[in-house]
C-alpha cells in the first residue's frame, strides 16, 4: 500500500479559477503522460518543477477534457519526497471529477484523507507535530494562529522536543552504560551526578507546557456564551462585538435559532460567541428546547457574558438565572482567574442600555456576584464594548502572548504526552531519593522518553497515526 500512486483533487470543492488534481507515487509520470497531449505532439517526461502547457485528453474516447498546466515534479523534492504530477485545470467540480477519473483509470488509487501528508511523514519531510501543523494552517482562523502553526510546521516545537528528548536519553545512557560494564570501567553513577540532568529535561517541558493553555485557545478559541432572560440586549451584543471587529469570520454551519455561534476575532483569539435564548424556566415546550440549548451552551463556555437591563431593575428571573449559573460552577474573577483552574469559570456581568435613564445598581449586581467585573454597555451608541473586549483579552492575558515569539503548544494530543513525559521524570526522580535501584529509574526514564517522541512520531503507534490523518481533508 505504501508505494502505490495515488490521486485526488487537491483544492477545495465547488467553483473556482483554477482546480488541481494531484498525484503521487513511483508510477505518476508514467500513469499521467498518456493524458497530456501538448502542442508539437512532444511526449517524452517534460522537465522537472516547471509548467506544462497542454490537453487532457481521455485516452480511450480521445475526448479533450480541459486545458491545463502540469507539473511534473521529480522526487525527492516534493511535498511528499514522491515523484508528484500536478494537473491545473479550470476550478469546476465537473471538469475536475472527469479529470480524476481518467487519472484513476490509469490504475492509480484515490488517496485516503491526508495521504499526502502522511506520506510526507513516513518519508521523512516532515515530523509528526510538522504534520499536524499543516492541519491546523489550513484550518487558522486569526492571524495569531496561523502564525503559530507556521512556526510549529517550520519545525520549532519539535526542535525544543528533540532537546527535552536528547537530554533524557544522555540519562539513560549514562546509568546502562554502568549496567552494561564492570565498574572499573565506568563507574555507578551518583544520584548527586544524575539528578540535575533529570532535573533540567523537566524544566524543558515544563516550559512548553506552561504556554500550553494560552496556545490551544489560540487555536480553538474562547468559548463565550451570552446569557441573560430575554429582551436585554443578548443577539444586539453578539452583534455589535462582530461589528465592531475588523476580522470577521464566517458563521458556524448548523447553529439553530435558539442558539447562534460566530467567530469574532478577539486580539488574534478565535472569540466563539454564542447568544443563547437565556436560561429562564418556561412551560412552553418551544420555548423550553431553547432553555436546553442555553443551558448547554452556558455548560461548555469557558466565559460566560451575563447581560442584564440597566433601564429596569432586577426581576426574579434575573436572580433565577444567576442561579443556575453559580451551580454550573461559573464565579471566577474577571483579569484575576486562570482559565486553566477548574474550580471557577469566570462571569462577566454587562448591564445593557446604558444610553437609558438607569434603574439597576451596580452595587446590586456586585453583591450577587462578589468580585466579578461589572461593564455598561449600549449596542445603541457603542458606549463600553471596547472596554467589555478589553476584559475579555485580560481574561486569557491576550495582548501579551500575540507579540511573544514563544514556542506554544497548541494540541490536546502534545500536551498530554509532554505531561506523561513529566510524570514519568518526576518518578525517576523519587526513585533516585528513594535509593532504589538504577533500574527502577532506568524504566520511568525510558517511559519519558518514549512519550516525547509521540510528539514528534518517532515513537507514534499506528493507530495514532491513523486517527490524526484521518481527520485530513482528501487531497491534503
Ligand atoms: P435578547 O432577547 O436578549 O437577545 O435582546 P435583543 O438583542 O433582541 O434586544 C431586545 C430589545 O432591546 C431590542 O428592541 C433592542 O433594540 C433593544 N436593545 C438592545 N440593546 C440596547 C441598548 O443598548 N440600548 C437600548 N436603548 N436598547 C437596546
Ligand atoms: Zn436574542
Amino acid at each position: 500500500m505504501q508505494n502505490d500512486t495515488i490521486a485526488a483533487i487537491a483544492t477545495p470543492p465547488g467553483v473556482g479559477g483554477i482546480g488541481m488534481v494531484r498525484i503521487s507515487g513511483t508510477d505518476a509520470f508514467e500513469m499521467a503522460l498518456p493524458l497530456l497531449r501538448r502542442p508539437g505532439g512532444h511526449s517524452d517526461v517534460p522537465p522537472s518543477h516547471q509548467l506544462t502547457y497542454g490537453h487532457i485528453v481521455d485516452p480511450t474516447t480521445q475526448e479533450v477534457l480541459d486545458e491545463v498546466l502540469v507539473a511534473f515534479m521529480r522526487a525527492p523534492h516534493t511535498y511528499t519526497r514522491e515523484d508528484v504530477v500536478e494537473i491545473q485545470g479550470h476550478g469546476g467540480p465537473l471538469v475536475l471529477q472527469r479529470i480524476l477519473r481518467v487519472v484513476l483509470a490509469q490504475g492509480v488509487r484515490m488517496a485516503n484523507p491526508g495521504e499526502f501528508t502522511l506520506r510526507a511523514f513516513l518519508n521523512g519531510r516532515l515530523d509528526l507535530a510538522q504534520a499536524e501543523a499543516v492541519m491546523d494552517l489550513i484550518g487558522s482562523q486569526t492571524e495569531a494562529g496561523l502564525r503559530l502553526a507556521m512556526q510549529q510546521l517550520q519545525g520549532k516545537l519539535s526542535t525544543q522536543v528533540q532537546e527535552a528528548r536528547h537530554a533524557v536519553l544522555g540519562v539513560i545512557a549514562r546509568i546502562e552504560a554502568s549496567i552494561d560494564f564492570p565498574e572499573e570501567e565506568v563507574p555507578i553513577p551518583q544520584p548527586d551526578e544524575l539528578r540535575p540532568l533529570i532535573t533540567e529535561a523537566l524544566q524543558q517541558i515544563e516550559s512548553l507546557l506552561a504556554g500550553a493553555q494560552q496556545g490551544r485557545l489560540y487555536r480553538q478559541g474562547l468559548r463565550t456564551a451570552i446569557i441573560g432572560r430575554p429582551n436585554v440586549g443578548k443577539s444586539s451584543l453578539l452583534n455589535a462585538l462582530l461589528r465592531s471587529e475588523r476580522a470577521i469570520v464566517t458563521p458556524i454551519a448548523g447553529t439553530t435559532r435558539d442558539t447562534v455561534e460566530e467567530v469574532a476575532n478577539l486580539r488574534g483569539i478565535p472569540l466563539h460567541l454564542i447568544d443563547t435564548a437565556g436560561i429562564t424556566p418556561t412551560a412552553d415546550p418551544v420555548e423550553q428546547i431553547g432553555v436546553q440549548r442555553s443551558r448547554a451552551a452556558a455548560e461548555s463556555a469557558d466565559v460566560v457574558l451575563f447581560v442584564f437591563d440597566g433601564a429596569e431593575t432586577l426581576t426574579e428571573m434575573d436572580q433565577r438565572v444567576s442561579d443556575e449559573l453559580q451551580v454550573m460552577g461559573f464565579g471566577g474573577q474577571a483579569g484575576s482567574e486562570n482559565l486553566s483552574s477548574k474550580h471557577k469559570r469566570p462571569v462577566v456581568l454587562v448591564m445593557n442600555k446604558a444610553d437609558c435613564p438607569q434603574r439597576l445598581e451596580i452595587d446590586e449586581l456586585q453583591r450577587m456576584w462578589p468580585g466579578a467585573a461589572v461593564l455598561k454597555t449600549s449596542t445603541l451608541t457603542g458606549q463600553g464594548l471596547l472596554e467589555l473586549e478589553a476584559t475579555i483579552a485580560d481574561l486569557v492575558q491576550a495582548g501579551k502572548i500575540v507579540q511573544s515569539d514563544s514556542v506554544l503548544i497548541t494540541s490536546a494530543r502534545h500536551q498530554e504526552a509532554l505531561r506523561r513525559a513529566t510524570e514519568h521524570l518526576r518518578a525517576a526522580f523519587d526513585s533516585l531519593e528513594q535509593a532504589l535501584p538504577l533500574d527502577f529509574v532506568s524504566i520511568d526514564l525510558r517511559a519519558a522518553y518514549e512519550a516525547l517522541g509521540e510528539v514528534t512520531g518517532e515513537t507514534a503507534s499506528e493507530d495514532l497515526l491513523d486517527r490524526i490523518f484521518s481527520e485530513f481533508c482528501i487531497g491534503k
